[in-house]
């Protein structure tokens, strides 16, 4: 017997969560510079959006601005993932307080998650609605 493997497509849904993450960074870029927030500049390496608390855990905050700083890879976004007790990562934790203003990291995910408490489902149609959001933010609308 002979087995049919179906061409693997994406979900609409997968695609708009990837249509919709990278609309999200260029906005956040447009918005923030270039840089790394972490070490003030532009010499950092793969720098993209580090979400402060993970997409996976929560959802509804995965396009929250306040949720993100633009990190590198090497010098801080990996280390908070795999290390956290590293200078990189404890380093990395100490600037995005000073850049969120909050003293400790309860007061910041308290804030986070009052946030969160309010956010909308990510439905397909929320994703939808963000995406062409997000296309007017980019065109400076
Ligand atoms: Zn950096």
């Amino acid at each position: 017997m002979k087995i049919y493997h179906r061409k693997i497509k994406r979900s609409s849904r997968g695609e708009l969560l990837i249509d919709d993450d990278k609309l999200f960074s260029q906005v956040i870029k447009k918005q923030r510079g270039e840089g790394c927030e972490i070490h003030f500049g532009t010499k950092c390496d793969r720098v993209g959006n580090m979400h402060l608390l993970g997409k996976a855990s929560h959802p509804r905050l995965r396009y929250c601005p306040e949720n993100i700083v633009r990190a590198c890879w090497f010098g801080a976004h990996f280390w908070t993932h795999h290390d956290s007790e590293n200078d990189k990562a404890v380093n990395a934790r100490k600037r995005i307080l000073e850049i969120k203003g909050f003293q400790t990291w309860g007061e910041l995910k308290d804030h986070l998650l009052k946030i969160e408490a309010m956010a909308e489902k990510h439905t397909n149609f929320y994703l939808n609605m963000k995406k062409a959001q997000l296309e007017q933010e980019l065109k400076g609308a």
